[in-house]
Parts: C-alpha cells; structure tokens; sequence
C-alpha cells in the first residue's frame, strides 16, 4: 500500500517538473527579418529564403518579410555614344 502511494507521488511531482519546464520553455515567434531576407520561418531565426516554401526544420510555411527592402537590382548601360540602356 505504502508502495503505491509513493509510486503515485512520484508520478504526480514528475508529471508537474515536466508541466514546469514546458511551460518555461520560450518560443520565440520572429514578425519580421533583415530587409535583405525575403522569406523566413518564424520559429527558426537560421532560416531565411529569397524564395516562398516551407521551412527545412520545422516544416511551417515561410512568412513573406514585411522589412524585405526587395532592392532590383537597376543596371543601367552608357554606350560609347552617350545613350543609356536599362537592362
Ligand atoms: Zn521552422
């Protein structure tokens, strides 16, 4: 008899360490990434795309990045007669 009890009041102080430490564990969610970054996982600050897709760690969809400055790059052509050309 005496057993169990002890059996159950360990169980109940694991299962409550456990409820602890879960609770304690801080996710961070990232809203938004450098400006250079086009697509990133909000749960994985190391994953950072330039194209949509999911993430290779955790598998969420990536999220489109508010900051993404989108810079195109605008190569402008002078020919040797002065005209500019826009490629
Ligand atoms: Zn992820």
């Amino acid at each position: 008899m005496k057993t169990n009890k002890i059996i159950i009041l360990l169980s109940v102080m694991a299962f409550l360490l456990y409820t602890i430490s879960c609770g304690s564990k801080h996710v961070s969610i990232r809203k938004s990434a450098n400006p250079e970054v086009a697509y990133f996982c909000p749960m994985d600050t190391m994953i950072n795309e330039a194209n949509p897709g999911q993430c290779t760690v955790c598998g969420m969809n990536l999220i489109k990045n508010p900051n993404y400055s989108g810079e195109e790059i605008n190569t402008v052509v002078v020919t040797s007669t002065g005209d500019t050309l826009h490629e």
